[in-house]
């Protein structure tokens, strides 16, 4: 498709133009659709209501104040799918790109049906290539969500670079090259507040626990983690093999609320403030906290899911390795089925039913402990309700 062709998706018959940003001085309300040639373009279907647009505008304004004078220019253009005229108004204030005027209806109809949009936020990336403009549907949200500004020029040539590299950094991972960078090779020891050499913990299972004093579902969490640790650790020693160490990744608000929730902690922190804390996140995909990431003793990842792991197995799951898991799944899986087909709870007034991965249960979170689980569980059908069969044993007499 020609570049003509392709800006043209962006017009209408009785439209040429694009509205400038909100902020622009002087107030230039209109740019003409032929601005827009020889640029690298974004077209960034968003709207206002739903939290992952939200989340993601400001991190691709910021990669878009870094770019727009790169190369030929990267501009982007916001494709509203607000509810009304003020929702987009209001949306559009914190974007500082080009936007189709919301009465643009049938372009943006258009522009979904073009590029098949089903899920928001999106951003589909044409590119000038010898003189015409080659589109590529890449995530482009993905792309800047896991490599911001790096991810430019969003070619599918790049993409597939930022993956190699990725590959290759993964490949050789150690605990050193997470934990150390040029002016810090230490972390604190609780105890003594004092610095210890990550060297000191390579050969070990350890957990990168990301969390926050601030962090609700973190409060229950964090004292049950400290109590299996505690237990792996005795069990560990009595069979003297390589030994379980958390390192407390933070994410308070300030450098008090980081002592006085680490002095609640029986291990490890890297120092509040650290900026290899913020790398690890985004490294491993950290989306929300509490989350544990699990480095086997050659430093290379065992699994992400921690947390889930330690509600389902406690101290059990430990090392947290996939035949580990397989074995504790199979017992489960035989333990279940001698369990009563249908039980009560004392927070539900229905009767609830023994259900598996294969007759309905999926991820739940236990309407008793609020935390997260797997496959077997009571449900109350109607009204979805579920709980561990571990949590409803807990409430009888
Ligand atoms: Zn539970
Ligand atoms: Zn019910």
């Amino acid at each position: 498709m020609s570049s003509s062709k392709l800006l043209s998706l962006l017009a209408s018959k009785d439209r040429d133009f694009l509205l400038s940003p909100t902020g622009t001085r002087p107030l230039v309300r209109q740019v003409n659709i032929s601005y827009l040639e020889g640029k690298t373009i974004g077209i960034y279907f968003s709207a206002n209501w739903y939290q992952p647009c939200r989340n993601f505008t400001p991190l691709l304004a910021n990669a878009y104040e870094q770019l727009k004078d790169r190369g030929p220019g990267f501009e982007v253009v916001f494709v509203s799918c607000d509810e009304d005229a003020p929702a987009f108004d209001e949306h559009r204030a914190l974007m500082p790109w080009l936007a189709i005027p919301f009465s643009g209806l049938e372009t943006k109809r258009s522009l979904n049906t073009r590029f098949g949009i089903e899920d928001i936020p999106s951003l589909i990336i044409l590119q000038p290539a010898y003189g015409r403009q080659d589109f590529t549907i890449l995530n482009g949200v993905d792309l800047i969500y896991r490599h911001g500004v790096q991810a430019y020029p969003f070619s599918k040539l790049r993409a597939e670079e930022l993956l190699h590299e990725e590959t290759e950094k993964r490949e050789n991972q150690t605990l050193e090259r997470l934990l150390s960078n040029h002016d810090t090779d230490y972390i604190l020891s609780h105890t003594t507040s004092k610095q210890v050499p990550v060297a000191s913990l390579i050969g070990k299972t350890i957990g990168l626990y990301f969390s926050a004093q601030w962090c609700i579902p973190g409060a229950k969490f964090t004292p049950k983690l400290a109590s299996i640790y505690r237990k792996i650790n005795e069990e560990v020693t009595t069979n003297s093999s390589h030994d379980f160490e958390i390192v407390y990744l933070s994410s308070d608000h300030d450098q008090s609320a980081f002592d006085s929730y680490f002095n609640t902690m029986p291990w490890m922190a890297m120092s509040y403030g650290h900026p290899n804390i913020k790398s690890l996140a985004k490294y491993f995909d950290v989306e929300g906290i509490p989350s544990l990431v699990i480095l086997g003793p050659d430093g290379k990842t065992v699994t992400k899911r921690g947390r889930s792991l330690i509600n389902l197995y406690q101290e059990k799951a430990y090392p947290f390795t996939e035949a580990r898991i397989e074995v504790l799944k199979r017992q489960v899986d035989e333990e279940s089925m001698n369990l009563p087909e249908s039980e009560r709870h004392s927070g539900h007034c229905h009767e609830l039913l023994l259900v598996s991965e294969g007759t309905g249960g999926g991820p739940f979170i236990c309407c008793d402990c609020d935390e997260q689980g797997f496959g077997w569980a009571y449900q109350c059908i109607e009204c979805g309700y579920e709980v561990h069969p571990k949590c409803v044993r807990s409430v009888e007499p």
